[in-house]
């Protein structure tokens, strides 16, 4: 019966998981291609080339975001892109402990020097929650804070304006789109705090970098970002 619910083949290629919870086998897991470095410093954004040096992309160089870096695991294609577009558009919430991996793998690979105080995620419009269900940003932030023993603080953020989605939108659209979009909620208080704020997926910065604005206007001391995927 558990198997009804949680399949045990992997969602790539069909193999049967030797791990009952894990849905991304280890050559698919492999196959996907890691954000490795070089990348820009602040945002974690890939660049070709051999760079030896500390080094800042051009749109970070041209106005600083509001969060304090941000980094991804892999990049959105393979067997995590194909996993976290079943998470949210299946419904597929058993590929959330494959996902939270490579989410835990990133921070302590990153982030390893950095303290949290608490970890969040960037909500969804309540109309969308209620279609969809769940939120699958808060259901990885949970299990990363879990993994973390950081405390989860979903609420601390909340989207007050609905938003097309970002797909197919260039950066400046993008930025507009999600401009006000956040506010900090009501009993939230995140001043001298400092934040881990998890989402799926990372085009532009521009969803993220509008929830960090909100945040650090609201006190907070750090903001660093996590996604799975950098698309
Ligand atoms: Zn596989
Ligand atoms: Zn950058």
């Amino acid at each position: 019966m558990l198997d009804f619910f949680y399949p045990r083949n992997c969602i790539q290629c069909g193999a049967v998981s030797p791990e009952p919870l894990r849905h991304i086998c280890w050559d698919c897991l492999s196959d996907t291609p890691r954000v490795e470095p070089p990348f820009c410093d602040i945002c974690g954004d890939p660049v070709a080339g051999d760079i030896q040096h500390d080094y800042t992309c051009f749109a970070c160089a041209r106005e600083t975001p509001s969060f304090d870096r941000a980094r991804s695991a892999v990049r959105y294609e393979g067997a995590a892109g194909q996993a976290i577009r079943a998470l949210k558009y299946n419904h597929s919430i058993w590929v959330v402990p494959d996902l939270t991996e490579l989410l835990l793998a990133c921070v302590r690979a990153e982030y390893s020097n950095i303290e949290f105080d608490w970890v969040t995620s960037v909500p969804l419009f309540p109309t969308r929650r209620r279609e969809r269900g769940f939120n699958q940003s808060a259901l990885l932030g949970a299990g990363l804070a879990r993994r973390l023993k950081v405390p989860f603080r979903e609420g601390i953020l909340r989207r007050v304006r609905p938003t097309v989605s970002q797909t197919g939108l260039t950066a400046s659209q993008r930025a507009a789109n999600v401009g006000g979009a956040f506010r900090v909620g009501l009993f939230a208080r995140p001043a001298g705090r400092r934040i881990l704020l998890v989402d799926d997926v990372m085009t532009t910065g521009a969803t993220v970098d509008a929830c960090a604005r909100v945040l650090k206007k609201s006190g907070a001391v750090s903001v660093h970002v996590i996604t799975v995927a950098r698309g």
